[in-house]
């Protein structure tokens, strides 16, 4: 991928929602952590978890659709007034929503109840900013009606602010607030549970402590993402501001002078463009422009270098002062604002890479589970040790043995006649948390339907589907898992694929691409905010047919994923077949896993 990356540092997130959490809690106050800005980004929502937010808001249904896919069960507040057309689905995947329009409830009322639930309602207050709300003359009356419905309850009052009028949150517009909360439970002898004062712009407020005790939610996104508050726009004490950083490669470098030649009518958006004669100047181009990104709120990394404009596809760089000379090819840094994050984080062509601090590499170490009668012989032993490879095992394929390997960071190397993935999937998910899949398999095994044999049910059992009792999607969310070589799939499969926007690589797309182009992406899927990924194997992607993997094919693959240093586990576990004699290949492909290169 050549074109623009905004990386995505999960643990700055991680400690900033953490910083933000600690500070409001001082005050009684909760925080909901707003992920809209990274369209509902599931690693970003489960940092924000992690650093300690009583739940998600979220502006959108289909971001919350995503958050739901990834395995967050958090409640989920939905920020934007839902639309007539929407409650439906509003009331299956979003436990509360912000309201100001009576009919709106009425319609939500009808769609919890018909599905036996019950739907949080915080009615928004409009004090003055001119967004959504309610216009305080009609609050008790629309309260009186909301309490009678079914299906709903009214769990709070809300106000937002700073966001069209710049309205600023202070202590007189807050206690109304609180009086109207007040008003509401005494007319009608119920308890308001939420009394939600804001987003980023009411911290400043908390700080000089004015924020009315009663205020017990706050709903932070911008402070959260980018360490400053929004009502000054100041950075937030002890956050980090560079959590996002944008990369765009310099295309061309050449010395110009600073005024166009010839007549100049308009630029490229209408505008009529002036310039300053500042005389000759190094001018590079960026491989990004105002298709991808909001330029204005970008800022260059390096102080020494400057934006002298931008159209579509390019951004023009000053880079006479540079104090570092950058030469074609590299990568120039910017942090963004809001209004530049938001673009960067919706646009189709800039890739989003989350990531975790790396863990210390794991050193050549492997430890053999489970009995395989293949793999546990001493002339493997001898082949994987003169790669440099540490082996322990065989050790039985318990849970202890499989999370012992993973805190030890030592790969397990699974491989035995049970098909043991969902035991060593475990495994990982228990000791190492947030976890990328790779399926290589001529199959999908996400069959659902009862009667489907066992081993065509792995990932679709992993991911919930199947069992009540096991689901990995919270840490195997299914935007890190891939599958490569698939050839056939049942409908019931095909459509959980769509469904869950499962990342697969048919014989096709190989076909197309490249299996090295293929396997580079699958690694980016599966590392991408990830502590690594488990790697399952099975022979039928290669088998014996003409339709699947040749052995070269596969050995670049798992070259390619040997050299990512990211393979946690290996899982050959249930691939034998019966009746077969060579096994041959399938020992090459392990230990071109293990680093074995052609030529040594
Ligand atoms: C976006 C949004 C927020 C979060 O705002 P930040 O300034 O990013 O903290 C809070 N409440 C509502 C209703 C929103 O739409």
């Amino acid at each position: 991928m050549s074109g623009p990356v905004i990386t995505v540092d999960l643990k700055k997130i991680e400690d900033n929602t953490r910083v933000i959490v600690d500070f409001c809690g001082e005050h009684g106050i909760d925080v909901i952590g707003v992920s809209k800005v990274t369209c509902g980004m599931p690693s970003v929502a489960k940092a924000m978890i992690s650093g300690g937010v009583k739940g998600i808001g979220e502006s959108r249904i289909e971001n919350i659709n995503r958050l739901r896919m990834s395995g967050i069960n958090h409640p989920v507040t939905l920020l934007r007034i839902p639309p007539l057309s929407g409650v439906d689905e509003i009331v299956n995947s979003v436990d509360i929503s912000l309201n100001s329009e009576f009919s709106v409830i009425k319609e939500l009322s009808r769609a919890a109840d018909k599905k036996g639930k019950i739907h949080g309602v915080i009615l928004m207050l409009d004090l003055g900013d001119l967004r959504e709300g309610i216009w305080p003359d009609d609050l008790i009356h629309i309260a009186t009606e909301t309490v009678k419905l079914p299906g709903i309850k009214l769990v709070g009052l809300g106000t937002n602010l700073t966001c069209y009028g710049g309205v600023l949150p202070s202590e007189k517009n807050m206690q109304m607030l609180v009086d109207y909360a007040h008003k509401i439970e005494d007319t009608l002898n119920i308890k308001l549970d939420i009394l939600s004062g804001g987003n980023s712009s009411s911290l400043e407020l908390v700080s000089q402590g004015k924020m009315p005790k009663e205020i017990n939610q706050l709903r932070i996104g911008e402070a959260i993402m980018l360490g400053r508050e929004t009502a000054y726009g100041r950075t937030w004490p002890g956050t980090s501001f560079d959590s996002f950083t944008l990369k765009a490669e310099l295309i061309e470098i050449k010395t110009k002078p600073s005024l166009p030649i010839g007549e100049t009518g308009m630029d490229a958006f209408g505008g009529k463009p002036v310039f300053e004669d500042k005389g000759e100047m190094i001018r590079g181009i960026l491989n990004i422009g105002r298709e991808d990104i909001d330029v204005d709120g970008l800022s260059p990394t390096d102080n020494s270098l400057s934006i002298i404009g931008a159209s579509s596809d390019h951004l023009l760089l000053n880079i006479t002062d540079a104090v570092k000379k950058p030469q074609l090819g590299d990568k120039v840094g910017f942090t963004l604002n809001y209004g530049a994050l938001l673009a960067g984080m919706t646009s189709a062509y800039v890739l989003k890479k989350p990531i975790l601090p790396k863990s210390s590499l794991i050193k050549n170490r492997i430890a053999m589970i489970g009995s395989s009668p293949v793999f546990n012989t001493p002339e493997i032993k001898s082949r994987l040790t003169s790669l440099g490879v540490e082996v322990t095992g065989p050790l039985a394929p318990i849970s202890i043995n499989l999370e012992k390997a993973f805190r030890d960071r030592t790969v397990p190397f699974i491989a035995g006649p049970q098909r043991e993935t969902l035991l060593g999937m475990t495994a990982m998910k228990n000791t190492l948390g947030q976890s990328g899949l790779i399926i290589l398999d001529s199959h999908a095994s996400l069959m659902v339907s009862e009667s489907a044999k066992p081993d065509r049910k792995i990932l679709s059992t992993a991911l919930g589907l199947v069992d009540d009792n096991i689901n990995m999607s919270s840490e195997f969310s299914p935007e890190n898992i891939v599958i490569i070589g698939l050839q056939e799939a049942e409908k019931e499969e095909s459509d959980l694929i769509r469904r869950l926007n499962l990342t697969v690589f048919t014989m096709e797309d190989i076909d197309l691409l490249g299996i090295r182009e293929v396997t580079r992406r699958a690694l980016r899927t599966a590392c991408s905010g990830t502590h690594g990924f488990y790697l399952s194997f099975c022979q039928d992607v290669g088998s014996n047919t003409s339709e699947g993997l040749t052995a070269r094919e596969l050995h670049l693959a798992m070259e390619l994923i040997s050299k990512s240093e990211q393979m946690r586990a290996i899982d050959v576990s249930g691939c034998l077949k019966e009746g077969q004699i060579d096994y041959t290949p399938l020992i090459h492909f392990v230990e071109s896993a293990f680093g074995k290169r052609i030529l040594g």
